[in-house]
């Protein structure tokens, strides 16, 4: 797992000039690649990742800049940008209506991004040498530990910082075994830091047609009649089956998480509730918190008998923070897109909250499952593991056939 350590960097006069040509070196490339992607979609060739790695050093002979700017550096703008059309095409297949990936302005490329080389980290002088940069002295306010995978350097207004990106070692992790964090939200019930989507449940919108007809129905019957007592019967019986149809949803889906992971992290809400954290608070958003108080006492017994530890993280920021570099991004209820100014990061706005929910819920120490007495637990099942492929939408009757699929019948 990497984890980001950001510090105050002081560039010199000689440097900051040099950064600052290299961001806009960097940002002429990100847009001069956006726009080759584009015009060559447009004339119906799909364009690669690793033929714009290529392109890179032809366009080295065009825009002799490039040559001043470390060549990881420039192979990441390529890697930046790549990641960031998947990220939107992704958005897109989830349904959303949202624009074409946008060419960046000096105020939106601020990062200049030093991948495994090219930079040399002085810890005794608090101070990282860049290639083709020079030395910037950066105050180390608190320590990092793991190893060193990258460097950014990002500029804020006038200020300078560094972002240093430890891998944490798997002697130095808590915890054995897969570890998922979910942000349950109100476009999707839930997401996954594994990027598995859950489509939210509409079992009461699917049987509303019925209900309406059966309260119709009983308004026109003589009150306590027979038939009267028979439709009301009928409704009672339709308002149960959405109550089983939710449960069961519900029990599968926990099912499906304990069984897949070891560890599970999940957002405290009952301080989500208390705090504002980028989620609406009206009456859409109590509706759906009962399905979520649910959902969460029923992973909570699941993790208990199976030994799964159970996490729950302080909510505060995790929507806001930019799970690549821990910046805070602000963006209210709208926007759909975390879209990282200061390192460039762009995903769902519900996935980057559940991948801050991961890392959060790893970094707390372990403490002991809390038992929610539950009077009738659901019947065990094996369920399919969530593959680890980024942002898939999972529908509920995808999580509904679960149990159906699940035990394969011994022949003879
Ligand atoms: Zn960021």
């Amino acid at each position: 797992m990497l984890i980001s350590y950001k510090y105050r960097a002081y560039p010199d006069a000689t440097a900051e000039a040099r950064l600052n040509t290299a961001l806009d070196t960097c940002r002429w490339l990100y847009n001069k690649l956006l726009e080759e992607c584009t015009t060559a979609r447009e004339a119906g060739i799909a364009p690669t990742m690793r033929g714009m790695q290529a392109r890179i050093v032809t366009l080295k002979e065009e825009n002799p800049f490039l040559k001043g700017v470390y060549s990881k550096v420039l192979q990441m703008v390529n890697h930046t940008l790549w990641s960031n059309l998947r990220a939107l095409s992704q958005t897109k297949k989830r349904g959303r209506t949202i624009g074409k990936l946008r060419f960046k302005s000096a105020s939106r490329y601020r990062t200049l991004n030093y991948n495994q080389s090219g930079f040399k980290i002085d810890r005794g002088h608090s101070s990282i040498t860049f290639s083709k940069i020079g030395t910037v002295p950066f105050k180390m306010h608190r320590t990092y530990s793991g190893e060193v995978k990258g460097v950014l350097i990002t500029r804020s207004g006038d200020r300078w910082y560094v972002i240093i990106q430890a891998e944490r070692g798997a002697s130095e992790s808590k915890r054995e075994g897969r570890s998922v964090g979910i942000d349950v939200g109100l476009n999707a019930f839930a997401v996954g830091s594994d990027g598995a989507v859950i489509e939210n449940p509409r079992f009461y919108e699917h049987s509303l047609d019925r209900i309406r007809k059966l309260q119709q129905s009983i308004a026109r019957k003589q009150r306590f009649s027979k038939n009267w007592k028979k439709t009301k019967r009928k409704l009672e019986e339709a308002y149960e089956h959405i109550t089983n149809q939710k449960n069961d949803f519900l029990h599968k889906l926990s099912r499906q998480y304990v069984d897949t992971y070891a560890t599970i992290c999940v957002e405290d809400l009952n301080i989500t509730y208390l705090t504002e954290n980028g989620k609406s608070r009206g009456l859409r958003r109590s509706i759906h918190s009962a399905s979520w108080g649910r959902f969460y006492s029923y992973l909570s017994y699941k993790a208990e008998s199976a030994g799964t530890n159970l996490i729950k993280v302080d909510p505060r920021n995790t929507t806001q923070m930019c799970a690549n570099c821990g910046s805070i991004v602000k963006k209210d209820l709208s926007v759909r897109v975390h879209d990282c100014p200061y390192c460039g990061f762009v995903a769902d706005r519900d996935y980057n909250a559940a991948v801050n929910i991961h890392r959060m819920g790893m970094e707390q120490p372990l403490e002991p499952v809390e038992m929610q007495s539950i009077s009738q637990p659901g019947k065990s099942s094996i369920s399919r593991a969530v593959e680890p492929i980024p942002l898939h939408h999972v529908s509920v009757m995808q999580v509904l056939a679960m149990k159906q699929e699940a035990p394969p019948e011994s022949a003879g």
